[in-house]
Protein backbone atom coordinates (compact mmCIF):
# COMPACT_ATOMS: atom_id res chain seq x y z
CA UNK A 1 0.00 0.00 0.00
CA UNK A 2 3.27 2.51 0.46
CA UNK A 3 4.19 1.87 -2.81
CA UNK A 4 1.19 2.72 -4.31
CA UNK A 5 1.39 5.91 -2.29
CA UNK A 6 4.98 6.40 -3.49
CA UNK A 7 3.83 6.20 -7.57
CA UNK A 8 1.10 8.15 -7.15
CA UNK A 9 3.32 11.08 -5.73
CA UNK A 10 6.49 10.27 -8.44
CA UNK A 11 3.46 10.31 -11.07
CA UNK A 12 2.26 13.50 -9.94
CA UNK A 13 5.77 14.82 -9.69
CA UNK A 14 6.47 13.84 -13.35
CA UNK A 15 3.35 15.19 -14.72
CA UNK A 16 4.23 18.64 -12.44
CA UNK A 17 7.76 18.75 -14.16
CA UNK A 18 6.28 18.46 -17.52
CA UNK A 19 3.85 21.32 -17.15
CA UNK A 20 6.61 23.60 -15.96
CA UNK A 21 8.80 22.71 -18.90
CA UNK A 22 5.63 23.91 -21.32
CA UNK A 23 5.12 27.07 -18.63
CA UNK A 24 9.23 27.96 -19.47
CA UNK A 25 8.23 29.55 -22.54
CA UNK A 26 6.03 32.37 -21.18
CA UNK A 27 6.64 34.12 -17.91
CA UNK A 28 10.45 31.63 -16.16
CA UNK A 29 11.03 32.07 -12.84
CA UNK A 30 8.02 34.58 -11.74
CA UNK A 31 8.78 33.16 -7.90
CA UNK A 32 11.77 35.07 -7.35
CA UNK A 33 10.18 38.06 -7.60
CA UNK A 34 7.17 37.24 -5.22
CA UNK A 35 7.58 36.27 -1.77
CA UNK A 36 11.17 35.30 -1.73
CA UNK A 37 10.81 32.91 1.28
CA UNK A 38 12.38 29.84 -0.06
CA UNK A 39 16.31 29.87 -0.77
CA UNK A 40 17.82 28.14 -2.92
CA UNK A 41 20.11 25.88 -1.05
CA UNK A 42 18.77 25.90 2.49
CA UNK A 43 16.84 23.22 3.23
CA UNK A 44 19.88 20.82 4.10
CA UNK A 45 20.18 21.46 7.81
CA UNK A 46 16.25 20.80 9.18
CA UNK A 47 15.81 17.35 7.03
CA UNK A 48 18.60 15.42 8.84
CA UNK A 49 17.22 13.32 11.15
CA UNK A 50 14.17 12.27 8.62
CA UNK A 51 15.29 9.65 6.38
CA UNK A 52 12.19 9.94 4.03
CA UNK A 53 12.96 11.95 1.25
CA UNK A 54 8.86 12.20 0.92
CA UNK A 55 8.17 15.82 1.85
CA UNK A 56 4.27 17.39 2.38
CA UNK A 57 2.06 17.92 -0.83
CA UNK A 58 -0.43 20.88 -1.70
CA UNK A 59 -3.08 20.95 -4.16
CA UNK A 60 -3.18 24.24 -6.83
CA UNK A 61 -6.04 25.90 -6.45
CA UNK A 62 -6.74 26.35 -9.65
CA UNK A 63 -6.21 22.68 -11.66
CA UNK A 64 -5.94 21.01 -8.38
CA UNK A 65 -2.37 19.05 -9.29
CA UNK A 66 -0.64 18.11 -6.26
CA UNK A 67 3.06 18.98 -6.04
CA UNK A 68 5.46 19.42 -3.31
CA UNK A 69 5.13 22.39 -0.65
CA UNK A 70 8.36 23.48 -1.37
CA UNK A 71 7.49 24.64 -4.74
CA UNK A 72 3.82 26.14 -4.53
CA UNK A 73 3.53 29.36 -5.22
CA UNK A 74 0.76 31.62 -2.54
CA UNK A 75 -1.27 35.00 -3.17
CA UNK A 76 -1.94 37.33 -0.71
CA UNK A 77 -4.60 35.58 0.76
CA UNK A 78 -2.42 32.64 1.39
CA UNK A 79 -4.10 30.21 -1.60
CA UNK A 80 -1.80 27.83 -2.96
CA UNK A 81 -1.02 27.24 -6.58
CA UNK A 82 1.29 25.62 -8.67
CA UNK A 83 2.60 28.10 -11.29
CA UNK A 84 2.43 31.74 -11.44
CA UNK A 85 0.06 31.24 -14.38
CA UNK A 86 -2.33 29.91 -12.39
CA UNK A 87 -2.29 32.22 -9.78
CA UNK A 88 -2.57 34.87 -12.22
CA UNK A 89 -5.97 32.56 -14.24
CA UNK A 90 -7.18 32.55 -10.85
CA UNK A 91 -7.17 35.61 -9.84
CA UNK A 92 -8.53 37.47 -12.64
ZN1 LIG B 1 -2.36 24.68 -11.21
Amino acid sequence: MKLIILIVVVLAVIVWLQRLKKNLGGNRFDRSASGGSASPNGAESTAASNSSPVEAMVACAHCGMHFPASEALTDASGTVFCSAEHRRLHSS
